[in-house]
């Protein structure tokens, strides 16, 4: 009866401890979100979001910043690690005021020269006046915010104050999170787009935020050629798709492709390089 008893308590310890362990934790992973402009014209505003941190790179046009502010804020954002505006075309910059005013913003990275524009002297009026610290980035940097690593890569080439101009200036973000590497490259156009291609930069990645809208530039053959993504994002819009030709080269390269004129996009990225499409939300 007494080892009976005693068996029956060894038991119940065993069978307690197990109960009483706490669950395995779940792994790290980041999370990408690649916000919708549908109708609108296209533009760029992603956030990468991790247990501990959030960085929102560009924010959208003007007209959707309620609604981006908004979105943020449904994921569970209350504060943003840093802004990084590639560079200040409004399609870029737009809702950089409504961050400023809805979200602790701990830093602001942004391309290294000036526009002579009301929707500039207006975001940076916005962030000084809510005490938001940006600085503009001249050389190549890295920064480092919980488990992501971040390269600056600045453009070389002169601002002249022409429309193409702005996307020349574009600050190429390269982002390493375990044993992935993704890319996002503004609107690098032109003869920086080519300088990048033919350049000593190091473009490899696993996740691509294509240049400029899916428009179309024979360089992004080149482009793709050296950074051999799994995954290219293109930010187009219904009213302002993605150029056939890129579509196609996509196509020819056997790239997971995704476009935003089909609605916001979501992935998952865990430290082994596992990315995975979350669906349209
Ligand atoms: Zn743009």
């Amino acid at each position: 009866m007494k080892r009976n008893l005693l068996f029956f308590l060894i038991l119940l310890l065993f069978l307690t401890g197990f109960a009483c362990r706490p669950a395995p934790k779940a792994e790290p992973t980041l999370e990408i979100y690649v916000f919708s402009a549908r109708k609108s014209d296209s533009s760029d505003a992603l956030l990468l979001r991790g247990e501990d941190f959030a960085v929102l790179i560009d924010t959208g046009l003007k007209d959707n910043a309620k609604k981006l502010s908004e979105r943020l804020t449904e994921i569970g954002v209350t504060r943003l690690d840093c802004v990084i505006l590639t560079h200040f075309d409004k399609d870029h910059m737009g809702g950089a005021e409504q961050i400023a005013e809805d979200f602790e913003v701990a830093q602001v990275y942004m391309a290294d020269y000036m526009s002579d524009g009301k929707p500039y002297r207006n975001m940076v009026a916005a962030f000084s006046a809510a005490n938001i610290p940006f600085l503009r980035v001249s050389e190549a940097a890295d920064i480092e915010i919980a488990d992501l690593r971040i390269s600056f890569t600045p453009s070389p080439l002169d601002y002249d104050g022409e429309d193409e101009s702005d996307n020349a200036q574009s600050l190429i973000c390269g982002v390493t999170y375990g044993e992935s590497r993704l890319l996002f490259m503004g609107d690098a156009n032109g003869a920086w787009l080519e300088k990048l291609c033919f350049g000593a930069y190091n473009l490899s990645c696993d996740f691509l935020k294509l240049p400029h809208h899916g428009v179309w530039n024979e360089n992004l053959i080149w482009l793709l050629t050296v950074s051999m993504p799994n995954i290219v994002v293109v930010t187009d819009s219904d009213k302002d798709p993605a150029d056939p030709q890129t579509v196609g080269l996509l196509d020819s390269f056997g790239m997971e492709a995704y476009y935003t004129k089909d609605g916001e996009l979501h992935f998952r990225i865990d430290k082994k390089n596992q990315i995975t499409y979350e669906g349209k939300d």
